[in-house]
């Protein structure tokens, strides 16, 4: 029985409170624009908050630095998949976005002098590539925290209006229109219709569809995959980032800021082994190279004790500089290893990070839906579940955090002047017929497989097979698996029947984006007959500029992914072999 929905109108909606969502709804308040964040977590649990290391700016605090050598990092970084376009934009943007944090209050770690102070990060060079730069500003490493926190203040002050715990569940895009939103309000299961003409996507990555990983619990794919089912191509999802230090088997990271302070890599032997992978650059060369190195010591039996992790050597650094400087990870390795950092070396292993790919987007974060980038009206998309694409095939450590600032700014402008020139559409009063019958389906089945089982055998075929090194059989036999478990989903039940609190209806709902997100992941792999980045097929082991310098559109249509291509935007840097 379909109800009546509670209907809510905004000139703008932002689905997600990270730092995307927030910095967008900044702006939006800023310009006068009614605007609502719906997020399905309190604002200030967002991953953002998570974000240990840093986020960088040329800002030269330390030694020279200019917003041309980080673009050009970003680009050889991204395996020169980037659009150099938007890395230009966002090299540039960068160094007004960390001076306006930093006006807003938030508390940088300082130089002696009284400067923002900056530490080194992988990827991150002088004068293209001669030798590591200090670009990451950070307050100790709680710098997401510290970003979240001092931008949803400026956000309750300008009046923004927050629907917390409002999960997003289907978006209204009619007539080639974007006209609002459902949401499922968590405290009750009640469906709100939001109508609204411009709509921001800002719900992070979908890290959660791997094993091993250091991402939240929420981190589900849940934007990609609500965009994905309305027609709307997901671009680049076969290149996942694996973070090269996770704490063994749990995934939880050790921010790469330990070895931007000096941190070693160690194999069985003792050996500083990416020595023989990145001579210039060492531990600090980028993380899909990192990850690949270690994977190579631990198959050629140089893993700690004949297993599948490595160590890394903080014991020289000092209590003085861990203290002050790595704080929280450090006190991750005591809780959590029962390991004392200062004196002792600490076991790693590579943990499923960051999502390269995501809904395609042009400069100005508008949702485009094909190789000719048209538009469509009133869909913008920023942060991790945004492709625009400054990342390309790789992303370097603290250009996240700056992307979604920069990005999530250019949104909530962009977002203010399209409100400008266009009225709040209809919404038929049917609008949320389909996605209330689907999930009063998945709450009231009384027979059916826990969704539990389908999300954890997606989990370890994802990391075992679709993570840091892929074949084509490998990577077929998890395509096969995703469409049988998208079968068995089809006949899941959840235990909860109630509609109060019911997380577990919420937990088996995202469990269905998961398997929409994995399924481009590996529809793009397996087409993707070359290895670039943080994509790595053993059976394409070199990067193929004549057939692949170009980006993946992968569209689901009847339930299934078919692919597109687009090309790359080249400015600055014709792309050259990629050396560390
Ligand atoms: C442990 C860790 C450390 C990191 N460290 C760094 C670092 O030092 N430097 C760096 O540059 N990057 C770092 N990153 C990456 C970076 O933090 C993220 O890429 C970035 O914060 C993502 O921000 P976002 O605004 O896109 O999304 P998030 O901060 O992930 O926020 C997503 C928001 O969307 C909402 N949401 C999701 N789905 C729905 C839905 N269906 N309905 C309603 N709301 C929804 C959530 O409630 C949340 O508010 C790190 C990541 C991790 C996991």
């Amino acid at each position: 029985m379909n109800g009546a929905p509670v209907t809510h109108a905004y000139q703008a909606l932002v689905v997600g409170a990270g730092g995307a969502g927030l910095w967008a709804a900044l702006e939006l308040a800023r310009k006068g624009v009614k605007t609502a964040v719906l997020t399905k977590l309190y604002p200030s649990r967002s991953h953002t908050g998570a974000a240990q290391g840093g986020i960088c700016a040329a800002l030269g605090n330390h030694e020279e630095d200019h917003w041309e050598w980080h673009m050009f990092d970003t680009v050889k970084g991204g395996d020169y998949l980037v659009d150099q376009d938007a890395a230009e934009v966002l090299a540039k943007e960068a160094i007004e976005t960390v001076i306006e944090l930093e006006h807003m209050g938030l508390p940088f770690n300082r130089t002696p002098d009284g400067k923002i102070d900056q530490r080194r990060f992988g990827g991150h060079t002088r004068n293209y590539g001669e030798a590591p730069v200090r670009r990451s500003c950070f307050a100790a490493d709680r710098t997401g925290h510290m970003i979240l926190q001092t931008l949803y203040q400026q956000c309750i002050k300008h009046g923004v209006r927050f629907f917390d715990e409002y999960h997003v569940v289907d978006l209204l895009i009619e007539g080639g229109l974007t006209r609002g939103a459902v949401a499922y309000r968590i405290a009750d299961g009640e469906l709100h219709v939001f109508r609204s003409a411009a709509v921001l996507l800002a719900t992070g990555g979908y890290g959660r569809v791997y094993r091993i990983t250091s991402n939240a619990h929420a981190l589900t794919g849940d934007g990609m995959a609500l965009a994905y089912r309305r027609g709307v191509p997901l671009e680049d999802m076969e290149f996942f980032q694996f973070h090269p230090t996770g704490i063994v088997g749990l995934g939880i990271l050790l921010s790469e800021a330990a070895r931007g302070e000096g941190g070693y890599l160690r194999n069985a032997d003792g050996e500083r082994f990416m020595e023989r992978y990145a001579p210039t650059l060492m531990e600090l060369a980028p993380r899909d190279v990192i990850s690949r190195s270690m994977y190579l010591e631990i198959r050629q039996g140089r893993g700690i004790d004949g297993g599948d992790f490595v160590h890394l050597d903080l014991t020289h650094l000092g209590r003085e500089v861990i203290d002050r400087k790595l704080p929280d990870i450090t006190e991750f390795v005591r809780v959590y290893q029962g390991i004392e950092p200062i004196t002792e070396q600490v076991p790693v292993q590579p943990t499923a990070h960051y999502a390269m790919g995501g809904v395609p987007t042009d400069l100005h974060a508008r949702v485009v839906v094909d190789e000719r980038n048209t538009v469509l009206p009133g869909l913008f998309a920023a942060g991790e579940c945004a492709c625009v694409s400054v990342h390309g095939a790789n992303r370097l450590g603290t250009n996240s955090l700056i992307d979604i600032l920069v990005f999530g700014r250019r949104a909530g402008l962009e977002m203010a002047r399209y409100v400008e020139g266009n009225e709040l559409p209809d919404v038929p009063l049917t609008a949320h017929h389909r996605v209330e019958d689907e999930l009063e389906l998945l709450r009231t089945r009384r027979r059916g497989e826990n969704p539990n089982v389908i999300r954890a055998e997606l989990q370890s075929a994802m990391f075992d097979e679709c993570g840091v090194f892929r074949t084509k059989k490998g990577l077929q036999h998890v395509a096969r698996l995703i469409e049988h478990l998208k079968l068995r989903y089809c006949q899941a039940r959840v235990e909860d029947g109630g509609k109060v609190f019911n997380t577990d209806l919420l937990d088996a709902w995202e469990v269905g984006y998961l398997l929409d997100c994995a399924e481009a992941t590996v529809a793009g792999a397996l087409a993707r007959t070359e290895s670039r980045g943080g994509h790595f097929r053993e059976d394409y082991p070199e990067r193929d500029d004549t057939n692949w310098l170009k980006h993946t559109l992968t569209y689901q249509a009847e339930g299934r992914p078919f692919l597109r291509s687009k090309p790359v935007t080249i400015t600055r840097f014709q792309p050259k072999p990629r050396t560390y």
